[in-house]
């Protein structure tokens, strides 16, 4: 087949996103990039500290003198171990090499596969023998999707591997040839579907994702329209929700990507509730729901099966009272974009106050539907006693969400209550014309301190103490920044 467009190039990572969702590769806003101003910032200044004689304080300083007090640390300790590593021998290294595109070519598809490294280290006493590495800065190394196509576009002696720094070790990126095959064919089936397919698929993958303010799954207000270079903020409702408690927490995640120190715990009451969660998801959607659960339940354990039985039950009784739903979509994102007066940074970091702001916050339905007279509904089950219920911030959010993704002007909110005293029940809320409105008002006021956090500096929003640090990701760290 003959194209004359040249080749669509693209990457690993980004084939995988448009898998998880087509309309995720395209224009989009600014979010944060700290993770790749540090990035940037531990490269550099590794190749500094490599021929300073391991001097790292003074090659931070040199690259990055931008960098608070936490992001500095993060940065000089991965510089740390990069020294360490790669300093040990007398190798050579060579940072960004001449070759440090790997491509793969498929004229028919016209597409390119590709993927980077960023150093090249040779050994000094066998010529012959290099070796070729990214550099990691996070947890992750490279996927299989990477690795196949940087083996598959190489000849069979080059040699690849991980550097991660986190861990200050060299993780080898191997795979064998049939293992290479099939993640190559399967870039390729992604990439052929790709050209034919634009369609949002929202999900997890919108967390990550950086078309959230302008892909049009979680709305401006009527009429607005976020612009590429405005700056985004995204965020979750169960972040937000948080806020109360601590600022440096949701701040450090959504503006500093700060990495967890600790990995998120889910206690055993909400291991159930989750487990219920899903189940749900399955059984509203089925023809015959009671066949549905019963089928869920084979594969459970017999206490699961108990906890879940009684919830479902209650459920049942629900569906018999509450003003009833036609479910449509289950484990549904919503969300909706605010656009706030606050802070902005240039890319020279000076900072300037009344730049409109993109705050976007989003949040996974149990359920969307229409109620009998096509009022849009959203439904919520609550499977913990009191403490869990759901608050007004949370069904002003869905409401604002649904209404303006639809352009309709009333949503309903169900919240069934499901586990605790007095229960079931169905709590049912309106939000039409003024409670619209209140609703708008109520999640942007919320979102104000966001906008008002330096953009760059992670030091600067406060921290506030208290019960909540126990299951805070940051708490090692965050305590080490405490005045
Ligand atoms: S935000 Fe979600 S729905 Fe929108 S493009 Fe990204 S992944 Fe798709
Ligand atoms: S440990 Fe506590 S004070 Fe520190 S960021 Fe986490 S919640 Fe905030
Ligand atoms: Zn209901």
């Amino acid at each position: 087949m003959y194209h004359s467009d040249p080749p669509l190039r693209l990457k690993a990572d980004e084939l995988e996103a448009i898998n998880e969702c087509p309309a995720s590769v395209g224009p989009v806003s600014r979010l944060p990039r700290a993770a790749l101003d540090r990035w940037l910032a531990v490269r550099y200044a590794l190749e500094a500290a490599l021929s300073n004689g391991g001097d790292v304080g003074r090659a931070v300083n040199e690259n990055a003198a931008w960098l608070d007090p936490v992001q500095r640390e993060l940065v000089t300790d991965l510089v740390n171990n990069g020294v360490v590593v790669l300093g040990a021998s007398d190798a050579e290294v060579q940072f960004d090499p001449d070759d440090n595109l790997v491509l793969i070519d498929h004229p028919e598809l016209n597409v390119e596969l590709a993927s980077y490294i960023q150093l090249v280290v040779t050994d000094p006493h066998d010529s012959g023998r290099i070796e070729r590495f990214k550099i990691k800065t996070g947890r992750q190394g490279t996927s299989n999707a990477e690795a196949a196509i940087l083996l598959g576009g190489s000849d069979s002696s080059a040699r690849f591997a991980d550097l991660m720094l986190r861990d200050g070790t060299i993780e080898p990126i191997e795979l064998s040839p049939d293992e290479r095959d099939v993640d190559l064919e399967r870039l390729y089936e992604i990439a052929a579907r790709y050209r034919n397919m634009k369609v949002r698929k929202p999900g997890w993958q919108c967390y990550r994702c950086d078309r959230i303010a302008l892909c049009g799954q979680y709305p401006a207000p009527t009429g607005y329209r976020v612009g590429t270079r405005q700056r985004t903020i995204r965020v979750s409702k169960s972040d937000v929700l948080r806020l109360e408690q601590c600022h440096r927490r949701l701040a450090w995640k959504a503006l500093h990507v700060i990495p967890k120190d600790i990995d998120d715990v889910v206690s055993p009451a909400a291991a159930g509730g989750l487990l219920f969660h899903e189940v749900v998801a399955a059984v509203l959607l089925a023809d015959d729901q009671n066949a549905a659960f019963a089928m869920e339940l084979e594969g459970v354990s017999p206490d699961d099966r108990q906890v879940l039985t009684a919830l479902y039950d209650r459920h049942k009784q629900i569906e018999q009272d509450h003003v009833s739903v036609e479910y449509r979509r289950t484990e549904y994102q919503v969300g909706a974009t605010f656009v706030l007066n606050g802070l902005d940074a240039d890319p020279d970091g000076n900072v300037s106050d009344g730049a409109p702001v993109a705050v976007t916050v989003i949040a996974r339905t149990d359920a969307v539907g229409r109620e009998s007279d096509g009022t849009p509904a959203v439904i919520e089950h609550r499977t913990g006693r009191t403490s869990d219920r759901i608050d007004e911030r949370e069904t002003a959010l869905y409401a604002i969400s649904v209404a303006r993704l639809l352009g309709v002007e009333t949503v309903a909110v169900h919240q069934h209550s499901l586990g605790g005293p007095g229960d079931p029940q169905c709590l049912r809320v309106v939000y039409d014309g003024d409670a619209l409105e209140e609703a708008e008002q109520l999640v942007a006021s919320l979102l104000s301190p966001l906008v008002e956090w330096h953009p760059l500096d992670a030091a600067e929003p406060q921290y506030s103490v208290g019960e909540w640090c126990t299951t805070c990701p940051y708490e090692p760290r965050c305590v080490r920044f405490r005045s």
